[in-house]
C-alpha cells in the first residue's frame, strides 16, 4: 500500500452531515444582504502581492507573516487572498463602479487563506462572508452595516453576542495620535518586550492588539484615540451611535479597539461571542475612507465587515446531521431497474429518494433504509405488487403505483 496523504494543516474537510449548518448560514446571508440591496460579487482567490501590500498595510501581521505568496511561471507575484476588501476595492475601479449610482453595495462569500498557527476556530483555510458600500461616508451607511450583520446573527440564534464600537478617526486624526502614542510608547520602552519594541516603532497602534502582559500593562495607560477625534469624527462617531440606539442595537463602547488591517478610519467595530474560547471574534469591520483611492481609484469612502464562516457555526455548537430521506425505494431482484424509475419520479416531483445501489438483498436494503432514517419505503416485489411502509411505526399497506408520489406528499 502507498503511503496515505493527509490534508495541509490548518485545513478541513466540510463533509456531507457538516454542510446542512452550512448551506443554512449561506441562505440566511443571501437573504438577509440581498433584502438590503447588496449584490454578490466573487473575486479572484489570488491577487497580485501588491494588492495586499498596499492595501492592507506592509506592516501588518496579515502581511509581514501570514500571506500565502508564490511566483508564477512567469515570474508574477502573486498571493492567496488573505482578506476580501482589497479586492473588492480593486474590482470596483477596475469596473468603473464609481460611476455608477452610490453607494455601491455588495456581498460576498467565498474562502480566504492566512498562514497562522492552526488551533480551535482558527484555520490557514476558512470562509468569510462579508458586505461592503463603497462611495459614502454617510453615518447611516456605517449604522446598516453593523445593524445587517447583527441583524445575521439573530436569525441563524447565535448565542452570546455583544458588540464592541469604536471610532479611529480621520487618517490626520490618527496620523497625530499615533505620534503621541509612539511618544508615550518610548518613555516605556523598558517595560516592553523587546521583540515588540520594532514592530511598535513601526506601528504603535498594533501595541493595542498584543496579548503579552507587559504590553497589556503599559498600553491600559496610553492615551486614547477615542479621546483625541476632531470635531467632523466626533459628530461622525456620535451620530453612528444614535442610530444604533434607534434602532435598538447594544454596544459596548472600546477605545482599545484598533483591528488588524491598516486601511480603517473613523467607525471600528466587532461581534464576539462568549461561547467561543480564545478565538472570540465572529466578524468586524469598520470604515476605510483612503483605501479606494490608495489602490489608485478616485476619493471613495466606504464602510463594510467580514465575518468568520467557521467561527459562527463553532458559536452555533451544531451537531453534524444528514438530512433522512422523505423515502427509500427496495427492490426485489429483477425490480431494480423499476426502482431506480421510480425514485427519478419522486425526486422530480420533489421528494428526497434514494435506492440501494450496492446489491443488497430486501432485508438488507430495509435495514439500509433504517439506517438512512428514511420516513417511508416503498418495497417493489417480485410479482409486480407494491407495499407502502412508514418506517416509524412500522405499518404497511398495498399501494397503487400509479399514485405514489400523490400518496407520499399527503
Ligand atoms: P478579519 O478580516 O481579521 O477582521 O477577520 C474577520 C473574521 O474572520 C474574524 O472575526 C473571524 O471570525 C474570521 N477569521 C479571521 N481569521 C480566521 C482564521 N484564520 N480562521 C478562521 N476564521 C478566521
Amino acid at each position: 500500500m502507498s503511503e496515505q496523504i493527509k490534508a495541509p494543516r490548518g485545513t478541513f474537510d466540510v463533509l456531507p452531515a457538516e454542510s446542512p449548518a452550512r448551506a443554512r448560514l449561506h441562505a440566511a446571508a443571501a437573504g438577509v444582504l440581498e433584502r438590503a440591496g447588496y449584490g454578490r460579487i466573487e473575486t479572484p482567490a489570488f491577487e497580485s502581492t501588491e494588492l495586499f501590500a498596499r492595501g492592507v498595510g506592509e506592516s501588518t501581521d496579515i502581511v509581514t507573516k501570514e500571506m500565502f505568496s508564490f511566483a508564477d511561471q512567469g515570474g508574477r507575484e502573486l498571493t492567496l487572498r488573505p482578506e476580501g476588501t482589497a479586492s473588492i476595492c480593486r474590482a470596483y475601479v477596475e469596473h468603473g463602479m464609481h460611476k455608477l449610482p452610490q453607494p455601491v453595495k455588495l456581498w460576498y462569500l467565498g474562502a480566504f487563506f492566512r498562514h497562522e498557527r492552526p488551533q480551535a476556530g482558527r484555520f490557514r483555510q476558512f470562509a468569510q462572508l462579508g458586505l461592503e458600500a463603497l462611495g459614502t461616508e454617510e453615518p447611516l451607511a456605517d449604522a446598516e452595516a453593523i445593524i445587517l450583520l447583527d441583524e445575521l446573527l439573530r436569525e441563524l440564534g447565535v448565542p452570546g453576542v455583544r458588540l464592541r464600537l469604536g471610532s479611529l478617526g480621520s487618517r490626520a486624526t490618527r496620523a497625530a495620535y499615533r505620534e503621541e502614542l509612539l511618544a508615550y510608547l518610548r518613555e516605556h520602552r523598558d517595560e516592553l518586550p523587546a521583540e515588540a519594541r520594532e514592530r511598535f516603532e513601526r506601528n504603535p497602534l498594533r501595541a493595542f492588539d498584543a496579548d503579552d502582559e507587559r504590553t497589556r500593562a503599559v498600553i491600559a495607560e496610553a492615551p486614547r484615540l477615542l479621546d483625541r477625534l476632531d470635531g467632523e469624527d466626533s459628530e461622525h462617531f456620535e451620530a453612528v451611535k444614535s442610530l444604533l440606539d434607534q434602532a435598538g442595537v447594544a454596544y459596548e463602547l472600546d477605545g482599545t479597539l484598533v483591528r488588524g488591517l491598516d486601511y480603517y478610519t473613523r467607525t471600528v467595530f466587532e461581534f464576539i461571542s462568549d461561547e467561543l474560547g480564545a478565538q472570540s471574534a465572529l466578524g468586524g469591520g469598520g470604515r476605510y475612507d483612503g483605501l479606494v483611492e490608495e489602490l489608485g481609484g478616485p476619493p471613495t469612502p466606504a464602510v463594510g465587515w467580514a465575518a468568520g464562516v467557521e467561527r459562527i457555526l463553532l458559536a452555533l455548537g451544531e451537531e453534524p446531521a444528514a438530512p433522512a430521506a422523505d423515502v427509500f425505494v427496495a427492490a426485489a431482484d429483477g425490480e431494480r431497474a423499476r426502482a431506480l424509475a421510480l425514485a427519478t419520479e419522486l425526486r422530480q416531483a420533489g421528494m428526497r429518494a434514494e435506492l440501494d445501489l450496492a446489491g443488497r438483498s430486501l432485508k438488507g436494503q430495509m435495514k439500509h433504509a433504517d439506517r438512512l432514517g428514511a420516513r417511508h419505503a416503498v418495497i417493489l416485489e417480485g410479482d409486480g405488487s407494491a407495499q407502502l411502509r412508514d418506517m416509524a411505526s412500522g405499518e404497511q399497506r398495498g399501494l397503487d403505483l400509479a399514485r405514489v408520489a400523490e400518496e407520499l406528499s399527503r
